[in-house]
């Protein structure tokens, strides 16, 4: 137990959690005129298991951050090079609303620089200050305990925007509940000296063998980080009635020998690995003046594990719902998160499924890489793949997605998508 402080501390806005997502609701709020106090548990610069890659939806709102440059300065990407069953297809970032820029930055030093975005703009950051306890007065979130290098101080906030990840401590405390029936991922990744770092393209490998030779469910990466080093991953679905039987590490591992002589790979180091609730497969993501956002709404894609741009979006999504200080947000959240991604994810987790079924990728990935269908079908997958379709775009493709989607929602209507009760 820490020791107590007295002193009721009096914001608007208390953000828990400072990685994208809970920095970028710092930040947002912070340019609304809000008081805020961001608090994490650990201390920047941090390490946080994750690919590194940033695909150009993500760049779009680091641009509304104001802080893009800082990231494009050291690395571009341009797009993504699929590879697997006889196959490779090259597939460039479509020329949409988000721009044809992508990136990647080692989370250590990618986070730090959100929160010191944060603080400049504004919030108070408080680091080694894990939030650890609620009270409620009626339905408001009334006084939150946050222990402070030790020290339990009692904030007591006008709202709080939950940003504490993938376990959301936190959001379970509040009640928020992971539905494991759904797809989620598990993945791990490290990184590794490599001569072709500056490559401009991110490599994804969708037929990954274990050491049996067997195509497991899931896909390996190469992100090249510009720095000498790449990040190299691999990552694989899972449902509880069809668990992954992969050893992630081991998988990595096999990987890395596979891919050492093209890319020059030096041994893998701080590898580490993390399971991913994706595609809102929780409940409870909000009550009378909290918000649950980013990893701790499961806002991650199901068919690539990409979370941080939802996790950007979502901070901002959530800050412009705090204007109206009597708002009740419990049933508002949701409909917003479902509004702008239920249909996407609902057929995202559809298709993510099909791939924890062990037959399915070595029937369905020969047709989709090789010849002609190839041609045609992984750009569309490259764009689905990068979450850059959005309601402006008007061709095809876009149509094709969102009325597949209408289709899906309809026939999954059951499922759990940030529902309000534990179901
Ligand atoms: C192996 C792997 C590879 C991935 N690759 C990619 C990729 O290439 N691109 C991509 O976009 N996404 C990727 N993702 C997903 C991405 O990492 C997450 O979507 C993203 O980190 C979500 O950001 P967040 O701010 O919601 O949570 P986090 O980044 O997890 O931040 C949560 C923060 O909350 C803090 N915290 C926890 N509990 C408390 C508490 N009680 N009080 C205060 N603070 C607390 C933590 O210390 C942490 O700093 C990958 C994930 C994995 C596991």
């Amino acid at each position: 137990m820490g020791d107590v402080s007295e002193k009721l501390e009096h914001v608007d806005v208390l953000v828990v959690g400072a990685g994208p997502a809970g920095s970028a609701a710092a930040v947002h709020s912070a340019e609304a005129g809000h008081s805020v106090l961001l608090v994490d548990a650990a201390s920047f610069p941090r390490d946080k298991t994750c690919g590194d890659g940033l695909t150009p939806r993500a760049i779009h709102q680091l641009r509304r951050l104001g802080v893009a440059e800082k990231v494009t300065d050291g690395y571009v990407n341009r797009g993504l090079k699929l590879h697997g069953f006889g196959g490779s297809v090259t597939a460039p970032w479509p020329d949409g609303h988000f721009g044809t820029v992508g990136s990647a930055m080692p989370r250590m030093r990618f986070d730090a620089l959100l929160a010191e975005t944060a603080v400049e703009r504004g919030a108070v950051l408080w680091e080694d200050a894990p939030a650890v306890g609620a009270e409620f007065d009626g339905s408001r979130l009334s006084r939150v305990t946050v222990r402070h290098a030790g020290v339990d101080r009692q904030v007591a906030p006008k709202w709080v925007i939950v940003a504490d990840g993938v376990r959301s401590p936190f959001g379970k405390l509040l009640g928020r509940t992971w539905h494991r029936g759904e797809v989620y991922g598990i993945a791990a990744r490290s990184y590794c000296d490599s001569p072709f770092a500056d490559e401009p393209w991110i490599h994804s490998h969708v037929e990954l063998k274990d050491s049996d030779g067997v195509v497991q469910p899931g896909y390996g990466w190469i992100f090249p980080l510009g720095d000498g080093t790449v990040n190299l991953g691999c990552g694989a679905l899972s449902t509880d009635a069809r668990p992954a039987k992969v050893n992630t590490k081991k998988l990595l591992d096999f990987y890395a020998s596979q891919q050492r002589e093209e890319w020059g790979l030096g041994v893998p180091r701080d590898v580490a690995s993390a399971m991913l609730p994706m595609g809102g497969a929780v409940s409870n993501v909000a009550g009378r003046n909290w918000m649950l956002i980013g990893d701790a709404a499961a806002c991650v894609n199901p068919l690539n594990g990409e979370g941080i741009d939802y996790g950007l979006e979502t901070a901002e999504m959530a800050v412009e719902l705090l204007g109206a200080e009597g708002r009740d947000l419990t049933l508002v959240w949701p409909h917003v998160l479902r509004g702008h991604y239920g249909e996407a994810f609902l057929l995202a987790r559809t298709a993510a499924r099909l791939l924890t079924y062990p037959q399915f990728l070595p029937v369905v990935g020969p047709l989709g890489l090789r010849g002609p269908v190839g041609a045609v079908l992984m750009p569309a997958a490259a764009r689905l793949m990068g979450n850059l379709v959005v309601d402006e775009d008007r061709d095809l493709l876009a149509r094709v997605w969102r009325t597949a989607g209408r289709g899906v929602s309809m026939a999954r209507s059951g499922s759990p998508l940030w529902s309000t009760e534990a179901a």
